[in-house]
């Protein structure tokens, strides 16, 4: 089955016009807001033309529902968010949204019923625009966030989370009975723009995401002893500035040496009192590692530990390394990711298999469900802004890849 360029292509420029932003400044539209309930109406409007069956859970997630011959099996779900970060782009969120409703109307157009009914789903406040909550649509909907945690969540104007649901015509008390049971869902598969440069460098139309990166923050300090930058003989130095050096020049062939997924970046550091004319006494800087298997991101911090603890001593400075932050990585199961290349084979697209670095739906609704995602390219990397672009016909493909992967998992 193929999907229809211009429809999608209309959907999205329509759902556009929905927008708080000034003219040429891009994609403003938060959850809740006046133009998020035109944008819902316009998707909720088109879904029911097509005969699905609508239901809006008590925060502002939709389903839409093409119901399958057997319903006591568990559903295929497939969509994105519709919310925007502030001046944001076009496509994030809104290409695996549309996508998603194009692909299940492709199937009631050629008349296709799954075996599994498939929920197409817009999920709510994932951007973290109105609360600096990242995906709290996904995660209230999988119950990693309670009404209790969001009566606590404010905007910068002081109102809650619960507040601007309630008053957006919602009822967030009634949320616990729409948490997802385990077994409920069979897949979701998420559509999403790549946000990144691989795809548009390499020339693919088509990302396969072999996995979903899980992250490990290292906060390493070294403390030294602050000295005349002048006075000091080189032999006489503890200095924490050169083991952090060394150390920190160690980490890239540690993480090139491990596989070609991991990634290792130190992209903030503190030097006290940070001035040209003394040995600092203390370096604090953090080591960002992420990959998609738990067990390498492991072995990457223990090399590190090891390679801190050389140079601390080599140098004669006291150290710490502590895990400031972390999430773990999300594994595409084998089965799902070989549909999905069975499936880019037939239709033969340009695909490649790679790792997926950000948060997105998907990575929430992995606690519930057995997830994979497809990528299509952003022209330059660019996303979260108004010069976030992708060719409509990479969007075609990846929605055909979706629409044939959907069809092949629900019969
Ligand atoms: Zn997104």
């Amino acid at each position: 089955m193929q999907s229809n360029r211009d429809r999608i292509k209309e959907m999205i420029e329509h759902i556009s016009t929905f927008n708080d932003a000034d003219p040429g400044e891009g994609i403003s539209r938060f959850s809740y807001s006046e133009n998020d309930a035109k944008a819902r109406k316009y998707l909720i409007d088109i879904c029911e033309d097509i005969g699905l069956k609508v239901r809006v859970d008590a925060v502002g997630n939709v389903f839409a529902r093409l119901v399958g011959t057997d319903e006591s099996l568990p559903v295929v779900m497939s969509g994105s968010h519709i919310d925007s970060v502030k001046n944001g782009g076009r496509f994030d969120g809104l290409v695996g949204s549309i996508g998603a409703l194009e692909a299940v109307r492709v199937m009631v157009e050629e008349g296709y019923q799954p075996k599994n009914s498939i929920d197409i789903v817009f999920f709510a406040e994932e951007e973290g625009s109105n609360f600096q909550v990242p995906v709290m649509g996904s995660k209230l909907l999988t119950g990693k966030l309670t009404v209790d945690d969001i009566k606590e969540i404010k905007n910068e104007a002081g109102i809650t989370a619960y507040d601007m649901i309630k008053n957006a015509g919602y009822d967030p008390d009634n949320m616990p009975n729409d948490v997802i049971a385990p077994g409920t869902v069979k897949n979701m598969i998420e559509l999403h723009i790549e946000q990144s440069v691989r795809l548009d460098k390499e020339g693919h139309t088509i990302g396969i995401i072999s996995g979903i990166a899980g992250l490990n923050w290292i906060t390493i300090t070294l403390e030294g002893v602050q000295n005349h930058a002048g006075a000091t003989p080189m032999f006489l130095r503890q200095d924490p500035m050169v083991a952090a050096s060394k150390i920190i020049a160690e980490i890239d062939g540690i993480a090139k040496a491990i596989n070609d997924t991991i990634v290792a970046t130190v992209g903030y550091i503190e030097v006290t009192p940070n001035i040209p004319n003394a040995i600092p006494n203390g370096v604090k800087f953090v080591v960002d590692v992420r990959d998609i298997q738990q067990e390498t991101i492991q072995q990457c911090v223990d090399e590190i530990k090891a390679v801190t603890e050389k140079y601390a001593k080599e140098n004669d400075v006291k150290f710490t390394v502590e895990k400031t932050a972390s999430s773990e990585a999300i594994k595409i199961q084998d089965y799902i990711k070989e549909v999905m290349v069975e499936q880019a084979e037939k239709l033969d697209l340009d695909y490649v298999l790679m790792p997926s670095g950000a948060v997105h739906d998907s990575n929430y609704m992995a606690e519930v469900t057995d997830v994979a995602m497809i990528f299509v390219p952003s022209v330059d990397g660019r996303s979260h802004v108004n010069e976030e672009y992708t060719d409509w016909d990479d969007i075609k493909a990846g929605v055909d890849l979706l629409l044939n992967t959907l069809v092949a998992i629900s019969q």
